[in-house]
Formats: structure tokens, sequence, C-alpha cells
């Protein structure tokens, strides 16, 4: 698979291959950026164009020896560490003194994975990899174990620190590592690929519109999930736009948990576009909820784009609160206020 493959994260790619040709890799990478928009597979890439044989200078031809090696995961300079359940699941790691194997990256997996193994010469490639996927599963044990290497790199090594939430890292891990921001996926593009992967297109459509950019979670969400969600959003969809007492028993009984409230933020999001889509475009607007067409057109009458618009704000507003952990219940009360009164 070549750099090409990587869908959307043009500026990304750009620096590794600049950085690839000119032979000039930094010590430590954090590639930072939403889950499932290829920040891992951007990492292998990294990895094989620099221990490639097939002679072109900042490309993975995938076929050499050390390209498939690194694409199955045994080439033994390319070392991938992940929480110990996930290893230890795959068989690479096995906790100490018979504990259970953690979500977490912990400072053993640091010491005897990654210092025991760069203490060692290279064995087969021209540059050695450690890729930290999830770098955020490291617990801060783990963090400051890594940080003396990090102030010391090995020559001819690199480190790949992965994550989705490169804030939770210690700020003394971030400013010594370069860090490559992977951009969210324009929704078009994620709708494509799960059109290219079989996914009828109303489906591909809705996932697209709920996964936040993301082509992995776009696709873990599956017909049935997807179906549940379309249901929640329809049952909005229909309350009458005016009417607060209506809307907020629907909140109350959305408000059980973070996780719920969250979910249903997104969904009024995805059907807000809608209803401010078929406002400004009239009849022919293609919209991610198709089979609403009927209400959506109604709603968008009612409110028009302005509504659309404040209504869409505010609950922007309430998934912020929400991520700074504001109680559900409140979270969406709020956004409901800001829909009614404006
Ligand atoms: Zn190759």
């Amino acid at each position: 698979m070549p750099f090409s493959e990587i869908l959307g994260q043009d500026r990304a790619v750009g620096a590794l291959r600049a950085a690839l040709r000119r032979g000039a890799l930094h010590h430590a990478y954090l590639f930072a950026g939403p889950g499932g928009v290829g920040k891992a597979a951007a990492a292998r890439l990294l990895a094989q164009a620099a221990n490639c044989d097939g002679g072109v200078p900042g490309e993975a031809c995938g076929a050499c020896v050390p390209c498939r090696k690194i694409a199955r995961g045994v080439h033994p300079d390319v070392l991938w560490v992940e929480g110990e359940r996930a290893m230890a699941r795959a068989g690479r790691w096995e906790p100490k003194g018979g504990r259970a194997p953690s979500r977490d990256i912990v400072v053993d997996q640091v010491r005897e994975l990654v210092d025991r193994r760069l203490s060692l010469r290279r064995f087969e490639g021209r540059w050695r990899f450690v890729v930290l996927d999830p770098a955020d599963a490291m617990n801060v044990q783990a963090q400051n174990a890594l940080l003396k290497t990090l102030e010391e790199p090995p020559p001819d090594t690199t480190l790949v620190l992965v994550s989705s939430s490169a804030d939770a890292l210690l700020p003394t891990i971030r400013s010594r590592c370069l860090r490559v921001g992977f951009a969210p996926l324009p929704a078009a593009l994620v709708e494509e690929r799960l059109v290219a992967a079989g996914r009828p297109a109303g489906e591909a459509r809705l996932a697209a519109s709920l996964a936040g950019g993301s082509l992995g979670h776009a696709l873990a969400l599956d017909a049935q999930a997807l179906s549940e969600r379309r249901a929640a959003v329809e049952r909005a969809a229909r309350l009458p736009p005016d009417d607060a007492a209506a809307w907020i028993a629907f909140a109350r009984e959305r408000a059980a948990d973070r996780e719920a409230a969250r979910e249903t933020c997104e969904l009024l999001l995805v059907w807000l576009r809608d209803v401010l889509v078929r406002a400004v475009a009239g009849d022919g607007a293609a919209l991610a909820l198709a089979d609403l067409a009927p209400v959506t057109a109604e709603a968008a009458a009612r409110i028009g784009p302005g509504g659309a618009l404040r209504r869409g704000d505010a609950v922007r507003g309430a998934l912020a609160a929400l991520r700074h952990n504001a109680g559900p219940a409140l979270a969406l009360e709020r956004m409901l206020i800001g829909w009614f009164r404006g």
C-alpha cells in the first residue's frame, strides 16, 4: 500500500515523505488526530518506506521482504507497542507475576520491550521504529519511563506516538515529539469509501454523517446500530419544532447518561444539517436522512435557515459542555433553552 492510499491527509503525508526523501527523519513523532483517519496506517508506511528495498525514495513498494515483514508485524526492527490486553491477546506480552493484563501501556512494557530492544543493535533494517499505539494508553509511570528515551534517542531510530487524544499526554512527552496533525476526513470521502466497501448508499450517508470524520467509526456502525440511531432521530424529527414541552420530555429520556446525551446531540446535528440544507437548497437538496425528507421539509419551513443554524450552535455548545464533564441532563436542558429563547 503506497502513501497515496492514505486519503485526505495530504499535509501529514507530504511532511513525512519530504523527511524520508531528505533522509531526515525526526527521532520522535506524535501522530495526532481523531481515531480512524489513517494515523496507524501512516506509521506502518513510514516504517516500510524507511526500510524498503524497492528503490523509490520516500515510498514503500509493499512487495519487498522488509515491506512484507512490516505489514505482517514480524519485522524485528519495527516494534508495535499496544495496551497490555491487546498484546496479551496476540501472545506478544505477559504481565509479570500472573497479574491480569490491563488496558494500559505500563512501565514494564516500556522497560522490557522498548528500552531493552533499543539497547540492542539493529537486526536487519536500515531504520528502527517503535510505534506506541495508542500512546495515550501509557499511564503516567510509563510516560515518565519513556521520557529518558525521548531525551537521549538512540541512533537510527524513530519513535511514533499515535494518539487520538494527544492532549492527555504529559506536556514533557508532547514537547519532545514532532507533532504531525491528522485531520478529520470530509464526510463525502467517508461516504465514498463506505459505498466502495459495499454499504448501501443511504446507510453509507448516515454512517458518514455520524462518524465525525473518522472512517474507522463509520465502519464500526453496522446496519443495526444505524437503524437504532435512525429511529431515535426520526422520533426527534417528528416532534413539532416549536413545542418546547415535547422536546424537554424527549431530552429527559435521552439524558440517562453522558454517552446517550452525546449521541443524541450528534444525531440532532445530522438532522439539523439536513433542515438547513433543505431550507437553503429547497426540493433537490441531498439529505443525510433522505427518508425523513417530508418532516425535514416541514421543519425547514417552520424554523428557516436561521433557526436551524441557531439550534445547531446550541447543540454544539451542549457537546462541548459534555466533553467538559457537564451533567447530561443539564447540558441538554441548556441546549433547549438556547433553542426556544432565541
Ligand atoms: Zn518495499
